[in-house]
């Protein structure tokens, strides 16, 4: 591959968000193909999306032999896998092992693959996973403070998630700082409909706000992040004894940013209830202004906010803060809410640079006095895949 470009971009979203699907914009002068067809099994979805690939009207490449390569985005490496593998019969077997540590993703990744292999056989295929970057965190940092035998026996500890995005956007970082790595203070910010920050020291992750599942952490859409556990008890009271699993659905799937404001997990929507314009951030004279809306974007910030200061204060200081993800890139609302208390640490955002929303490119929205860089990085996560597909396959 001498080119890093783009040639198509697909994806296929279950009928239950239908409401919110938006297909990725055209990429090659090629037409949108956007339909609501029945794929019920993974096997179905990989078929078609392959299909498009090589059809007459939306296809990119004139036959699958042109396709040297697969790889796969697996939610959860579990302790083992620290880096991208090539998959093989053994690595297939050590995915099912992690099936407990994520049960909703990892099945779905594992047919992801096995679907491929049968619709292009004897194409390698690389996994890469979400956990590995985070994998140099000290076991001071990942083991939890329950009883010991549950690290050791089943594996529970801090994993952290999104490491490819965090991976990326601190090696952008890195390349924009013009230093070596070594010496470098770095804490990304990956705030989407999921969210979680990354303290980066040298290069190498040290620490993240995500543990063994996506729940910990931040608040996010619709994810409570850290609670106090003992919620769990309590809210299953109130409810009458719901199940754990129900009680955890609520943590999950109706708390966060939605659960609060009781407007939406999109972001955009709850800034508009809370009389923001979205696309400067700054508030709409006059507009009503949904309070609920309105704290629910309080806490997000604040949580972020004080994990920066934790993360600050346990590497010494300070060199760039990163925002990336759906939220970081496009809302300036929140970077700027973000930024306003950590004055005393020499975070100074320019309101002027930061008053835009979505780039193709790193903007640095670092006020003049700011002794932090502030950036603004789109995250690239495919890329990510590409390149250690590339590395791994060879060719
Ligand atoms: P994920 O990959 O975790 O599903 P994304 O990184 O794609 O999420 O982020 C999606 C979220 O980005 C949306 O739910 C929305 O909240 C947010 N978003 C996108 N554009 C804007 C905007 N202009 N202002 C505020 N939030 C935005």
């Amino acid at each position: 591959m001498d080119r890093e470009e783009i040639l198509t971009k697909g994806a296929r979203a279950c009928i239950e968000i239908a409401g919110h699907w938006k297909p990725p914009p055209a990429v090659n002068n090629k037409p949108i193909f956007d339909s609501d067809i029945p794929l019920p099994t993974h096997a179905e979805a990989i078929v078609a999306v392959i299909e498009k690939l090589t059809s007459a009207e939306y296809g990119v490449i004139k036959n699958l032999n042109e396709i040297n390569a697969v790889g796969h985005r697996i939610v959860h490496g579990g302790p083992r896998f620290s880096n991208s593998v090539l998959i093989d019969d053994e690595v297939m077997s050590a995915l099912e092992d992690c099936i407990t540590l994520a049960p909703l993703h990892t099945p779905a990744n594992l047919m992801g693959i096995t679907a491929c292999k049968a619709a292009i056989p004897g194409v390698p295929q690389v996994a890469v996973f979400d956990t590995a970057f985070h994998h140099t965190i000290p076991e001071y940092a990942y083991v939890y403070p329950i009883p010991y035998k549950y690290y050791v026996e089943n594996n529970i500890r801090r994993y952290g998630f999104h490491g490819t995005s965090h991976r990326y956007v601190s090696a952008k970082t890195i390349e924009y700082l013009c230093g070596p790595a070594k010496g470098t203070k770095i804490i990304t910010c990956h705030l989407g409909n999921g969210a979680s920050l990354a303290a980066i020291e040298d290069g190498i992750c040290i620490d993240t706000t995500m543990g063994v599942t996506p729940l910990e952490g931040l608040p996010m859409g619709t994810r409570s992040g850290s609670v106090d556990p003992a919620l769990i008890e309590i809210i299953s009271g109130l409810e009458g004894d719901l199940s754990i699993v129900k009680t955890m659905n609520i943590l999950n799937k109706e708390s966060g940013v939605y659960g609060v404001s009781g407007v939406s997990f999109d972001f955009r929507d709850v800034e508009t209830a809370a009389g923001i314009k979205i696309l400067t951030g700054s508030k709409i004279p006059g507009a009503p202004v949904n309070e609920r809306a309105s704290l629910a974007l309080d806490i997000f910030n604040y949580q972020v906010a004080k994990h920066i200061g934790a993360y600050s204060a346990i590497m010494g200081g300070l060199d760039a803060l990163v925002f990336t993800a759906g939220v970081g890139e496009n809302s300036p609302y929140t970077r700027l809410g973000i930024c306003q208390p950590l004055k005393g640490l020499g975070i100074i955002v320019d309101r002027v640079k930061n008053a835009f929303r979505g780039t193709d490119v790193l903007v640095d929205i670092s006020g003049e006095n700011s002794k932090v860089k502030v950036l603004v990085i789109p995250t690239n996560e495919e890329l990510v895949i590409a390149w250690d597909t590339m590395a791994i396959v060879g060719h």
